[in-house]
């Protein structure tokens, strides 16, 4: 059995109210609730050992510098990779992948090929296209199917010689749908090219093991897996993190600086220029600490269930339209016809229900499907299918009042 109700009393935030009914929080794919132990983690840092890392010789910074490069050894542990300085601290996601972007501006040429997916974020497209215009790279893009999947046998056919890189999410955080990635991976490696994984909407679901996917780099938030804002991870194969420049200038990031010449520092501490979001980094580590208490084979299980229940109940609403039907996490992306979806998330929220509705960051998915957006809920393993009772029962209510 799935311990839910230890588990949502573990949720502050799940006991508060909006418009005067309890809140049902669906927006999970946008940003995760943060449970009492990672709240008690941020409390205990400024309460009591908050200082600077990495040069103090005093205790403070000492314990400060133990806890953040301990958060370190758990992320790694969690995403299975190699070495501990193959994990970059970032501010998220969207940093990440600034970082590699901005790197590439100096190894790309003119004429090599970057692919990326037709089911991305944009925070994944916008990058490769100011390192395109920047290097005269070509951006080539895998199409999508009707039913939200990778038209994988376009993408065998993209791969040339003078492909450099692929760039794909793990999951789509518009649908849901569930890329397969280690086959993308080892068709992008047979002809020398490096790999771009967004990890962002995949991290709350899954647990992704970095030497299995053989990935080159893999990005994510911390925020979406139950941790704080303004921190993530790069993880990069130590090769491609020695090969690329570092991305910012600054302190921190330099072995030694005169006026003439600064040689950098080595791995990890290059690519972290700056005072980092301490507190968050150390955050993240409880929040994986958390979920790996409860288990990512549990969550999935239980998510799963959530989805089944949620599409079943959903689908009997006459006119709605569920986008993305592959194997996915438990996102739910729907219309219903002839009523726009932001006029059904008002109500929604009116009646305590927080979705998601627009285009989420990813405009060509709603381009193919030739839509102005969709609503979205998204479910994580605090959620309870009563709550998805409460969603139903409110999507009819605002069918009823809009049509
Ligand atoms: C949320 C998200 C991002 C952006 O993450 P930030 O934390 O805003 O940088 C990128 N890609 C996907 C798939 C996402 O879900």
């Amino acid at each position: 059995m799935f311990p839910i109700e230890r588990i949502r009393a573990d949720f502050p935030i799940l006991q508060r109210t909006v418009h005067g009914k309890p809140l049902v929080y669906f927006d999970n794919a946008a940003t995760s609730q943060t449970p009492q132990m990672v709240i008690d983690a941020i409390v205990e840092y400024y309460s009591k050992y908050n200082a600077n890392i990495h040069r103090g010789v005093h205790t403070l910074s000492q314990e400060a510098t133990d806890k953040y490069e301990e958060a370190r050894l758990k992320i790694q542990k969690h995403l299975n990779a190699a070495k501990a300085y193959e994990i970059i601290f970032t501010a998220g996601t969207t940093h990440g992948i600034n970082m590699v972007a901005s790197g590439f501006s100096e190894l790309l040429k003119s004429g090599d090929e970057v692919i990326v997916s037709a089911l991305e974020h944009h925070s994944n497209i916008v990058p490769w296209q100011m390192l395109c215009q920047k290097t005269g790279g070509v951006l080539k893009v895998i199409p999508m199917l009707d039913n939200g999947t990778l038209d994988m046998d376009a993408y065998e056919n993209l791969v040339t010689s003078k492909t450099k890189l692929v760039f794909c999410n793990h999951v789509s955080n518009a649908l849901g749908t569930i890329n397969p990635i280690k086959k993308l991976i080892a068709k992008a490696h047979a002809v020398g090219a490096a790999v771009l994984i967004d990890g962002a909407q995949a991290a709350p679901h899954i647990k992704p093991d970095m030497q299995d996917l053989d990935a080159d780099f893999y990005v994510l938030s911390a925020h979406k897996i139950c941790g704080p804002t303004g921190v993530g991870v790069l993880y990069g194969k130590e090769a491609w993190l020695q090969k690329l420049p570092p991305y910012q200038g600054g302190g921190e990031m330099i072995e030694t600086v005169t006026f003439e010449k600064t040689t950098y520092a080595g791995l990890p501490h290059k690519f972290e220029a700056g005072t980092p979001n301490i507190c968050g980094g150390i955050a993240f580590g409880a929040a994986l600490d958390y979920m790996n208490a409860i288990g990512f084979d549990a969550i999935a299980a239980y998510e799963h269930e959530l989805l089944a229940y949620g599409t079943e109940k959903l689908q009997e609403i006459e006119g709605l339209r569920i986008y993305g039907t592959a194997d996915k996490t438990a996102v739910i992306s729907f219309n219903i016809e002839g009523i726009h979806p932001y006029d059904i998330g008002a109500i929604l929220d009116k009646l305590g229900v927080a979705v998601r509705t627009g285009h989420h960051c990813a405009q060509p998915i709603m381009a193919f499907y030739n839509i102005p957006g969709t609503v979205r809920a998204s479910f994580a393993f605090y959620n309870t299918k009563a709550e998805i009772d409460v969603l139903v029962a409110a999507v009819k209510k605002a069918q009823m009042m809009l049509s």
